[in-house]
């Protein structure tokens, strides 16, 4: 007998994008504007990179006043996930795992050299040429490491860009396989590769 489950007829609307899109304009610039200035922060912090993303966290620069706040408690808490430092191939798939748990809107923010390219690690046969291998980039912050003013600097750069999104756009045609897609697989036991 075949018990495998039947394809799932999804009605109209789909998930909110219809429904954002009939949105009037100021509500869409309300909630833009509560987007850009709540975003918690996801620090995955992998090499000297992210001694820099720390100093901008700290008082002097203080990016809290951004309406940025550091150190959520796990992904799925997050909006804003920051890779900075070197990602590794052995690394890459934990850092999409996590990526894949936190909720939509989510936005990235790749900080320095090495998550950019792979900076001065580019031809290292254990070094990913750049985060945006295995997720999505909103932000690409140059330098190695950049200073804190250059994170800064990053994140209204992400402000002004989730001030202009509409979310009706970027979640318009979700497909089937999206939102009946399985939870993200536990590791496996002992460990290895995913
Ligand atoms: S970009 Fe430079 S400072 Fe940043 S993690 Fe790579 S080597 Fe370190």
């Amino acid at each position: 007998m075949d018990v495998s489950p039947a394809p799932v007829d999804l009605p109209e609307p789909k998930r909110l994008g219809v429904l954002s899109r009939l949105a009037p304009e100021p509500m869409k610039v309300v909630l833009n504007w509560g987007r850009r200035y709540s975003l918690w922060v996801f620090n995955f912090g992998l090499a000297c990179c992210a001694i820099e993303f720390i100093a901008a966290s700290m008082a002097r620069h203080d990016f809290i006043r951004l309406g940025v706040i550091p150190f959520a408690p796990g992904p799925r808490q997050a909006d804003l996930m920051i890779v900075s430092g070197t990602v590794t191939d052995k690394m890459a798939p934990a850092v999409k795992r996590l990526y894949e748990q936190m909720p939509e809107p989510k936005y990235v923010i790749s900080f320095g050299a090495c998550s950019n390219c792979g900076g001065p690690y580019w031809d290292s046969y254990s070094v990913t040429k750049g985060v945006d291998q295995i997720i999505p980039v909103d932000v690409y912050v140059p330098g190695c490491p950049p200073r804190p003013e250059a994170l800064l600097q990053g994140i209204l750069k992400l402000q002004e860009k989730i001030a202009r999104e509409s979310l009706g756009e970027r979640y318009s045609t979700p497909s089937v396989a999206q939102l009946t897609s399985d939870l993200v697989a536990p590791p496996k036991p002992g460990g290895g590769d995913a």
